[in-house]
């Protein structure tokens, strides 16, 4: 029995990962479970899964939290600081599945208690990836990765062999608006932006898929969870979604992971690591696949792509503002504050007033994501 703290429990991969403990009773306990706001979310799971421990982030929601678990044995505990604390407790398997980088501070406690720590929380590695690695270094932790293209690139990647490595090549949906020109994009509304083809994922994560700024991310993600450069690493749109990543040796082999877009299969196989476990989720049938496309980036209507590579050049400072940016100016768009476009332009805008700084401590990068928000606030109220 292995016992699994999920960070996030309430959002798409935590119901995802609840799905897959499910399906394996005899391998999996839960141990803690922590989500922000939907608490009625969080109860049930609570009553399904019987954790050790439940933490609600909004002080507000702990009344309901209690008085929905009241009778159980569960301890319980609202607030950031109690996130956080309850990332600190040990288990083998942490889930990091908060969104965004309010997912920062309870990763790197996770990571001090050690354990396999699964990755769907980009953001805190995008922001703080040299930190984090040293952190995991130090503790001993094990990061392992359920984005599903760097869950493929893992399951490919020769470690034996990575210096034969030539490139790693991320495949991308190309999102919602692959087809769409600039005039529709202008229009764009969140309703239209979280309508993903192929995944169905939480908000923040299906605009940024949108605008292809989940790509910009995951290539800066790519970069310190496999140690590649920027130029070993290319981004090539398959809208399909079935190929979910390749890595290129330089006998000429491509090797690639395929699987249906659920998932149930990423997070299956870190769950189930080093072994190989049955997904509870969908499987791919070749026999319905009539054809595989693949196309290149559409870089001038969306630019994202582009911006990460520019922001790995420049450093870690970079790749925090053009995240910390974005975080702010999605969420402004889902509240309907400013278009779609207007995205792009607060990043940039962000980006280009930024100042130098050096991010070598934990409060470093708190404090330097926080002058990010506050400019990027500004260009929008
Ligand atoms: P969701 O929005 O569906 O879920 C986010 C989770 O984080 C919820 O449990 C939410 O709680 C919790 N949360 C939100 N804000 C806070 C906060 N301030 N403090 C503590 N907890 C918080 O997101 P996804 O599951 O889609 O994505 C999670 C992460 O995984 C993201 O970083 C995303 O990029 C990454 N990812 C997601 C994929 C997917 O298929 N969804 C694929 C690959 C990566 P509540 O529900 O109460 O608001």
């Amino acid at each position: 029995m292995r016992t699994v703290n999920i960070l996030g429990s309430t959002g798409s991969i935590g119901q995802s990962t609840l799905k897959v403990i499910e399906a394996h009773p005899d391998q999996f306990q839960v141990g803690v479970l922590t989500a922000f706001s939907n608490v009625d979310r969080l109860i049930e799971q609570a009553i399904k899964f019987q954790p050790n421990l439940v933490v609600i982030g909004d002080p507000d929601k702990y009344e309901t939290l209690k008085s929905g678990l009241a009778g159980t044995d569960i301890t319980l505990a609202a607030g950031c600081d109690a996130v956080c604390d309850a990332a600190a407790q040990k288990s083998d398997i942490t889930m990091a599945a908060i969104v965004g980088m309010a997912g920062l501070k309870p990763l790197m406690k996770a990571i001090e208690q050690g354990g396999v720590i699964a990755i769907a929380n980009k953001e805190p590695l995008v922001s703080a990836g040299a930190l984090v690695l040293a952190a995991a270094d130090k503790h001993g932790a094990t990061l392992l990765p359920v984005d599903s293209e760097h869950n493929a690139i893992f399951q490919v990647f020769e470690k034996d062999n990575a210096k034969s490595i030539d490139r790693i090549i991320l495949t991308a949906s190309g999102g919602p608006f692959r087809e769409w020109n600039r005039r529709q994009i202008e229009k764009a509304t969140p309703e239209q932006a979280v309508n993903h083809p192929n995944w169905s994922m939480g908000a923040k994560i299906s605009v940024d898929s949108a605008s292809m700024m989940n790509k910009a991310l995951e290539v800066i993600e790519a970069h310190y969870l496999f140690d590649m450069p920027a130029d070993k690493i290319d981004v090539l749109v398959h809208p399909q979604s079935l190929i979910h990543s390749m890595v290129e040796y330089s006998d000429g082999s491509i090797l690639a992971q395929m699987g249906a877009s659920d998932m149930c299969t990423p997070i299956t196989n870190i769950l189930g690591w080093p072994e190989r476990m049955r997904t509870p989720g969908d499987r791919l049938n070749f026999k319905q696949i009539n054809r595989l496309d693949f196309e290149d980036v559409n870089h001038e209507l969306f630019p994202a792509v582009n911006m990460a590579y520019d922001a790995l050049k420049e450093g870690q400072e970079a790749c925090l503002v053009m995240n910390a940016a974005n975080e702010v100016a999605v969420s402004a768009f889902l509240d309907r504050k400013i278009a779609f476009l207007d995205i792009h332009k607060v990043i940039i805008d962000v980006l280009e007033k930024r100042e130098a700084a050096s991010l070598n401590s934990l409060n470093d990068v708190i404090s330097y994501d926080k002058v990010a928000r506050d400019r990027a606030e500004s260009l929008i109220l």
